[in-house]
């Protein structure tokens, strides 16, 4: 994004923090700067923040109420297969989604 724009869509909204998103896990900036040299803005990141969040990020996770492997549904779930995603309707190349977030086709199986 050209600096122009950066500064024209955050001229209004000089009072809002600016987070990064790590695959929807959002890192708090710790400090924004312009270098001269370059003419860059350079976002500042907590490295044990940024670490939590590539974590999480990284980690399997359902794309829609986001448990993982070591934290699933109540109830129980698994990993719903492509073919499970396809058939309720879901793009698979969007991620992972647990069978718990997976809508029951309607008159399938049984
Ligand atoms: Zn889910
Ligand atoms: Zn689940």
């Amino acid at each position: 994004m050209l600096k122009s724009e950066l500064t024209a869509l955050l001229a209004p909204r000089r009072d809002n923090d600016v987070v990064i998103d790590v695959d929807g896990v959002r890192v708090p900036l710790v400090g924004v700067t312009y270098c001269n040299v370059g003419d860059q803005i350079v976002l500042s990141m907590d490295p044990a923040e940024l670490d939590g969040a590539m974590r999480a990020a990284v980690l399997p996770h359902c794309r829609r109420c986001g448990c993982t492997e070591g934290a699933a549904c109540p109830g129980g779930c698994a990993w719903a297969s492509d073919e499970q995603q396809v058939a309720a309707g879901l793009d698979p190349m969007l991620g992972d989604v647990c069978t718990a977030c997976v809508p029951q086709p309607v008159g399938a199986g049984s």
